[in-house]
């Protein structure tokens, strides 16, 4: 079994970009910029946007963290995301999710210029995607694509079996596997029969929320298996997949943590010097 090594894997992406930034520093006098903006005090929105800002400065960007109280008003946010769309200075504009209850998450999101949205998840950076155009892609499918890329270069014909339909993930990561020419069902929570779905899987990619809900059983010889899923436990955070039994059939899998999360924040990295590149040319 291939243990899929994604902080590897990030690492070798980030050294990546860390020369294109150095290269576009010398053509064009200036670097790609990150603004994240985090509202409230969650720990793991904190932790989350920690890492991405240390991963932005190790790479030569410049980035920049607005912080607001739980409280904000949603207005002052969305002035804000409208100033930061104005800034030349900013190339890649990310709003932490989850957010309070009395800001409206589409309203953000649609907000911020689909040419920043380093998300991917502005209604035209959707559209792009699931047109087969240019724009930002959404960045845990990202990875996750990046990573089976690397595993198995030609999808062609493969059945990819996506459980969790979220904007976030199942759905663009149905996208570019479709794009690939993989053969795609996405799966959710109203799925009937979810085993026998995974057991004709070549690629299966859990994004669910829910502690080891693929079991060994359930997945057939020589699959790829993605782990999204990130769940905490007592003994620590556990993925969406039964490692020790996954792991006994599979070809390859990603192991929770230091699979899919390392990727995400080297494909935020990514998408900003992409969103740079585009708003030069
Ligand atoms: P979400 O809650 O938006 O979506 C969950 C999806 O799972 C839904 O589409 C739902 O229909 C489906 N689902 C629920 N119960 C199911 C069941 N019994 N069988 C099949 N499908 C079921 O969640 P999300 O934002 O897509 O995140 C999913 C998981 O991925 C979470 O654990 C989250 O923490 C994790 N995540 C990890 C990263 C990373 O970088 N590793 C990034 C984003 C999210």
């Amino acid at each position: 079994m291939i243990l899929i090594d994604g902080k590897k894997e990030a690492e070798e992406l980030r050294k990546k970009l860390k020369d294109e930034v150095s290269a576009l520093k010398l053509k064009y006098k200036k670097v790609p910029g990150l603004t994240v903006i985090l509202i409230g005090e969650m720990t793991p929105s904190q932790i989350y946007v920690r890492n991405k800002e240390k991963s932005a400065n190790e790479i030569g960007l410049k980035s920049e963290v607005i912080k607001y109280p739980e409280s904000v008003e949603e207005k002052i946010v969305l002035d804000k995301i409208k100033e930061l769309n104005n800034d030349d200075t900013v190339s890649g504009i990310l709003v932490q999710l989850p957010l309070p209850k009395h800001i409206d998450k589409q309203k953000v999101i649609e907000t911020i210029s689909p040419n920043k949205d380093v998300d991917g998840l502005h209604p035209i950076n959707v559209g792009n995607l699931s047109s087969g155009y240019q724009g930002s892609i959404p960045c845990t499918p990202l990875g996750c694509y990046l990573l089976i890329k690397k595993i198995e270069s030609n999808l062609t014909g493969k059945k990819a079996v996506m459980i969790g339909r979220s904007n976030l993930n199942g759905k663009a990561m149905a996208q570019l596997l479709l794009q690939e020419d993989c053969t795609v069902t996405i799966t959710h929570s109203k799925t009937k029969n979810l085993k026998e779905e995974c057991l004709v899987a070549d690629i299966i990619v859990a994004a669910v929320g829910i502690k080891e809900l693929v079991r060994g059983d359930w997945v057939k010889k020589d699959a790829i298996v993605i782990d999204v899923g990130i769940n905490k436990t007592e003994k620590g955070i556990v993925g969406d997949v039964a490692f020790n039994e996954v792991s006994k059939v599979a070809k390859a899998l990603t192991p929770v943590p230091g699979g899919v999360g390392p990727m995400t924040i080297a494909c935020l990295l990514k998408n900003t010097i992409e969103c740079f590149k585009r708003f030069q040319n």
